[in-house]
C-alpha cells in the first residue's frame, strides 16, 4: 500500500496495528512439536538447557525459569527473605506486578517517584522514602532503558539493602558496557507474547548468587527440596522433603524449547527495534505536540516500548484525543502505565494517595505508547508515522 501525507481515511490500517506482538516462525513451532513427541512435558532438559542460554547471553552466573514474570518477581522476594511489614522502595510507574509481589510476601511496598525525563525510578527519592524497615528496592527498566545503577547501587550498598531489577522491559539493554541481567542483586524478566522474547507465559530471574538460585529453584516447586522427577528417578528415589512453603511456579519444556529458539533471534530483533525507534525520533523530532524521552549516553535501549509525551496545544488536542484519533484509525496504541500507588488496591489497602509521586503523576497525563515490535513491516511504521503526523494537524 502506498502512502502519503494527507492522513485520510484510505489510509487506515484494515486490521489494528497493535502496541506489540509476538513474532512466531516455523522454526519456533518445529522446536516446541520435537518436545511435545519427546518423553518430557515438564522440568525436563529442556528447562536446564533454557537457563544456562539465558545466563550466558545477559552474563549472569544463574538463571532460573519460572511460569512468568510475576512468578519471578515472588520468587525474587522470596529469595530475599522479604517478610511480614519490611518495606521495599518500588518506583510508581510500571505494571502492577513490580509491587503486587511485595505483598505477596506480606511486605508493604513504598512508592519512589520518577525522574520526568526518563520515566525511571529517581534514586534521590528513594533515598527519601527510606526507614528503617526498608530491605530492598525494585527498581525498572521502564520502556527498555536501564536505571541509573550506579546512584541505585550506591544507595543499596549504604543501606544495606538488595537491588532488584524488574528487566521485563529491558532484555537485551545493557548499561555502561554491562547487560542488563548482569547487573541487581536479582534481575526479573518475563516471556509475555508482548515481550523481547516469548514462551506463551514465563519467566527467568538472574542472579550470580548461589543461595538465592538455590532457594528459587525450590520456591517454583511446592518448597520441596529435591528439584525434579528426573533427579529422583535417577537416584533410584521416592524420599522428597518439603523445606519451605512454595508454589507450582514450574515452567514446561515445551515451553523452553520455545524460549531458546527465540533466544537466538534476539539481537536480530533488537537491532530492528532500535530501527524502529530511529525512524521514530526522525520522523517526531521536528513535531512540537510530540515530546521525547531522553536517553542517556551511556546505555543501550531495549525499546521494548516506544513512549512519547502529548504536550497539550492550545486546541485542547491532549493525550486523551490523541489516544481516541489513533484508536480509531486501527492504530492500536497504549498507555504505560497509571501510576501504580492509585489503584484502587493500593489505596484501599496500604493508603496510597494522589500527591505521593507527582512527576509520575503528571507523565501519567501525557505519555502514549506507539506500536513497537519486530515484526513491523516497515509499511506499519510509516502507516503510524503518517497517521501520527496528520492528528498532530487536527
Ligand atoms: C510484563 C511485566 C511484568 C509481568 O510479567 P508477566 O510475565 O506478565 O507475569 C512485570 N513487570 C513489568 C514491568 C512487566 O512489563
Amino acid at each position: 500500500m502506498e502512502t502519503d501525507d494527507s492522513g485520510n481515511e484510505e489510509d487506515c490500517p484494515i486490521v489494528m496495528i497493535p502496541y506489540g506482538k509476538q513474532l512466531i516462525e516455523d522454526d519456533d513451532i518445529d522446536a516446541v512439536t520435537e518436545v511435545l513427541r519427546s518423553d518430557w512435558l515438564t522440568t525436563g532438559p529442556k528447562v536446564a538447557e533454557f537457563e544456562e542460554a539465558f545466563a550466558r547471553q545477559v552474563g549472569a552466573k544463574y538463571a532460573v525459569a519460572v511460569s512468568s514474570g510475576t512468578a519471578a518477581l515472588h520468587a525474587a522476594m522470596f529469595s530475599a527473605r522479604i517478610s511480614l511489614d519490611d518495606e521495599v522502595i518500588v518506583s510508581s510507574m510500571t505494571f502492577a506486578a513490580s509491587a503486587n509481589c511485595v505483598v505477596f510476601q506480606g511486605g508493604k511496598p513504598i512508592f519512589a517517584d520518577i525522574t520526568p525525563d526518563t520515566l525511571l525510578i529517581d534514586p534521590k527519592d528513594v533515598e527519601k522514602k527510606m526507614t528503617g524497615k526498608t530491605k530492598a528496592i525494585i527498581a525498572v527498566d521502564y520502556a527498555g532503558h536501564p536505571c541509573d545503577y550506579d546512584a541505585l547501587k550506591e544507595i543499596a550498598n549504604r543501606n544495606n539493602l538488595l537491588l532488584v531489577a524488574d528487566a521485563c522491559h529491558s532484555l537485551g539493554a545493557s548499561y555502561k558496557g554491562l547487560p542488563v541481567g548482569s547487573l541487581a542483586d536479582l534481575n526479573v524478566f518475563s516471556f509475555h507474547p508482548v515481550k523481547h522474547i516469548t514462551t506463551g507465559e514465563g519467566g527467568m530471574i538472574t542472579t550470580n548468587n548461589e543461595e538465592y538460585a538455590n532457594r528459587m529453584r525450590i520456591f517454583r516447586n511446592h518448597g520441596i527440596n529435591m528439584n525434579d522427577q528426573r533427579q529422583r528417578i535417577a537416584q533410584g528415589s521416592w524420599l522428597y522433603e518439603m523445606v519451605e512453603l512454595g508454589y507450582n511456579y514450574r515452567i514446561t519444556d515445551f515451553q523452553c524449547a520455545l524460549g531458546i529458539n527465540q533466544l537466538r533471534k534476539l539481537p536480530r530483533w533488537l537491532e530492528r527495534r532500535r530501527k524502529i525507534a530511529g525512524q521514530y525520533d526522525l520522523a517526531f523530532s521536528g513535531i512540537k505536540a510530540i515530546g521525547p524521552l531522553s536517553v542517556k549516553p551511556d546505555i543501550e535501549h531495549a525499546y521494548h516500548l516506544y513512549v512519547v509525551k502529548i504536550i497539550k496545544n492550545d486546541r485542547g488536542m491532549d493525550r486523551g484525543t490523541f489516544f481516541k484519533e489513533l484508536r480509531s484509525r486501527n492504530i492500536g496504541v497504549n498507555v504505560h502505565y497509571i501510576p501504580v500507588h492509585l489503584h484502587p488496591f493500593y489505596r484501599e489497602r496500604f493508603g496510597t494517595v494522589t500527591g505521593l509521586c507527582p512527576v509520575a503523576e503528571n507523565a501519567y497525563e501525557q505519555i502514549l505508547s506507539l506500536p513497537m515490535y519486530p515484526a513491523m513491516s516497515d509499511e506499519d511504521i510509516n502507516v503510524v508515522i503518517d497517521t501520527v503526523r496528520s492528528i498532530t494537524l487536527l
